[in-house]
């Protein structure tokens, strides 16, 4: 048997709002300079500079080779335009981790992320989306060239490049 790997959950700016959630368990965190400078603009410092002089999180620098990686992949699916520099970043730090001997988890609500992330082979978890019973928003969007329509739309191609849509579920609410 296999001695069970420390987990390290890899977290964006939303997650930190949620920390609770991570405080309890034992569990290392790993965000990127980039984000930590989100966090910072967000009025957040206090409770990051907390969790990093107890060393519950490191801020790491993704390497060219991850990140190069991620884009490539995000570019096959057709999410390389949904991504952002910082989402990209991320994946590509989850991607560095787990060439070590950590199990990562990527924490993220974007499903843009989530989906890059399976074709990557990491391991990601929904923080707004651990409830019981859930209802899924969907959206309608163009995998070409990144255009979105409303969900209920009847369009079958991409009003701006007519290219085929395609649908994935954008946003999960709770059902008390
Ligand atoms: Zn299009």
């Amino acid at each position: 048997m296999q001695p069970k790997r420390p987990v390290i959950f890899v977290i964006d700016t939303s997650a930190l709002y949620h920390q609770q959630q991570f405080a309890a368990e034992d569990i290392q965190l790993a965000t990127t300079p980039i984000i930590e400078k989100e966090m910072h603009q967000k009025g957040l410092k206090e409770s990051l500079d907390l969790l990093i002089v107890t060393n519950k999180l490191r801020i790491i620098e993704p390497t060219p080779h991850s990140l190069e990686k991620v884009k490539i992949t995000a570019q096959e699916l057709g999410d390389l335009p949904t991504l952002s520099e910082p989402d990209q970043q991320l994946l590509a730090l989850a991607l560095d981790l787990s060439t070590q001997d950590y199990r990562v988890v990527l924490v993220t609500d974007d499903y843009a992320i989530q989906n890059v992330a399976q074709q990557l082979g990491v391991e990601f978890k929904s923080i707004s989306t651990s409830g019981i019973r859930e209802i899924i928003n969907w959206e309608t969007y163009c995998k070409a060239c990144g255009h979105k329509e409303p969900g209920s739309t009847t369009e079958t191609a991409c009003p701006v490049c007519g290219t085929t849509l395609k649908r994935r579920a954008i946003h999960k609410q709770h059902i008390d």
